[in-house]
């Protein structure tokens, strides 16, 4: 890549920019940009997180700028690890002073001191994040680039500036990062470097799990997720940090009848799904819809292989693997539930016959959650029979429609009982017990089943039918 210091500096001539630059001259402080800015820069990837990085005290320079920029601008600062933040407009600017950090094998805390500009590129976890730009007036825009990250940049290249072993022993976290970032950004991890992370796999249990599912949370997010699932696969940290997905592999057959291999599989679902949404959990809940195959498998004679109940085992699964992962136990969890849990339903529907009272039940359970359903359920379609998929796809179409139609017809997608508990106490003159919440479940399955439309006139002469069979009365009230 052949970029001018010109080219450069007109990036960078920024107020913002200028001001620390101006800033720091006037402390005598040597300051420069690095890491992900600069990284972003020549990835042509606009950024509002600034590093930068000062010889001397990071906090003083940041102290000094919040002075200058005035208005719109929070200063926190982290004075126990030497750092500080600035919050302006909508720029989030990291200082540090440059430290070097050296470990020790018995201690997972580095000792830290104070270091030139090299030493903290040297503690960088990659090359292609360990590049500089001079802030400093007279050599402003000048790129400081000591391990070749701008090759590696060309060459779409992922690779430690030091002895890998070395790097990611310091902080293994740096491996998801390898990961995280060959997904993101489509590039390779260099051979050594992957070699590495093979080999220090175990020290990632070291981390802390906040930090390994924020960087699969990213994997995740990325605009091909299986890419990085993929080296995760390769490396081993998979079966490390989520067994319950490298037992997704393989494809056993029988009496020459195969199955799918389901982890291949659940890469291609993920994928097409990221091509549909950026929400993390609808992805999540591609990822884990086939999570129960693997315990529910079973060979039958007649049938071949079954995964009988695995949408429903997969749902009891999700608790614990989001407890481990330190993911959120709150509706986020519910609403992945809930997918894998259904997951089959539209296909069944497909299979058995569209009637009106089975796509009637899919809303109901489904509620404001069946578009995302759909979405998986389409992006489950990975089969390499062109007349199969087509015959999916015009399927799925028939479903969409007849929700759409059956929706504006019953309204049952948020379903709220036309008659309600309150109200059957009442007209009986009746106590809460066994009795209202028969008569409930009789109108909801009535009006489920289409015996009667979603209104209040048909539901209650329907359940003064219904109570009669069950010997209750109305009571008479004065004037009816
Ligand atoms: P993104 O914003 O997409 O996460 P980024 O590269 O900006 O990408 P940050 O986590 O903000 O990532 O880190 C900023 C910079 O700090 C990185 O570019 C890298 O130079 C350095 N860095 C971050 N985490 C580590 C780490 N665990 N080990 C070594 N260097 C790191």
């Amino acid at each position: 890549m052949n970029i001018s210091r010109e080219e450069i500096v007109a990036h960078i001539d920024t107020p913002l920019l200028r001001l620390i630059s101006h800033t720091a001259d006037e402390m005598q402080l040597e300051c420069y940009l690095i890491g992900g800015y600069v990284r972003d820069f020549f990835l042509y990837r606009p950024s509002k997180d600034i590093d930068v990085v000062a010889i001397g005290k990071g906090t003083d320079l940041a102290e000094a700028v919040t002075r200058k920029l005035g208005k719109h601008t929070h200063l926190t600062l982290f004075k126990n690890f030497g750092t500080a933040q600035i919050k302006h407009k909508e720029y989030e600017i990291e200082f540090v002073g440059a430290r070097k950090e050296s470990y020790r094998s018995d201690s997972r805390k580095p000792i830290v001191e104070d270091g030139t500009l090299e030493d903290d590129q040297r503690r960088r976890d990659f090359t292609i994040n360990a590049m500089a730009f001079c802030l400093n007036g007279d050599r402003f825009g000048e790129l400081l680039d000591p391990f070749n990250g701008m090759q590696d940049l060309e060459e779409l290249i992922i690779r430690t500036p030091l002895d890998p072993d070395i790097t990611f022993s310091d902080d293994p976290l740096r491996m998801m990062r390898a990961v995280r970032f060959a997904a993101q950004l489509g590039f390779d991890i260099y051979p050594e470097t992957f070699d590495a992370i093979t080999r220090n796999r175990d020290r990632i249990t070291i981390v802390s799990m906040e930090r390994v599912s924020d960087e699969l949370n990213k994997i995740i997010l990325s605009p091909k997720p299986s890419i990085g699932f993929i080296l995760l696969e390769k490396t081993g940290l998979l079966e490390i940090l989520f067994p319950e997905l490298t037992a997704l592999k393989g494809a056993e057959t029988k009496e020459g009848v195969g199955h799918k291999d389901n982890f291949y599989h659940t890469l291609s679902v993920l994928d097409n799904i990221a091509r549909e949404t950026d929400d993390l959990w609808l992805r999540w809940a591609a990822l884990l819809h086939d999570i129960a195959k693997p315990v529910t498998k079973r060979w039958d004679p007649r049938l071949g292989w079954t995964f009988h109940n695995h949408n429903f085992i997969g749902e009891k699964m999700i608790p614990r693997i989001f407890r481990r992962m330190k993911l959120p136990q709150n509706e986020k969890m519910k609403y992945v539930q809930k997918l894998v849990s259904l997951h089959m339903r539209p296909m069944q529907l497909v299979e058995d016959e569209v009637t009106d009272s089975a796509v009637r039940r899919l809303l109901f359970d489904a509620g404001d959650d069946i578009d995302d359903l759909m979405t998986l359920c389409e992006a489950d379609i990975t089969s390499k029979n062109p007349v199969k998929v087509r015959r999916f796809i015009t399927n799925f179409k028939i479903v969409r429609r007849k929700l759409r139609e059956i929706e504006e017809k019953d309204r049952v997608r948020n379903f709220q009982p036309p008659v309600d508990g309150n109200e059957i106490m009442q007209v009986f003159g009746i106590p809460e017990g066994r009795e209202i919440g028969i008569l409930k479940a009789a109108i909801k399955e009535a009006i489920l089943d289409g015996v009667i439309p979603n209104e209040h006139a048909a539901a209650y002469a329907f359940m003064l039918e219904k109570a009669g069979e069950m010997n209750l009365n109305p009571v008479d009230k004065p004037g009816q």
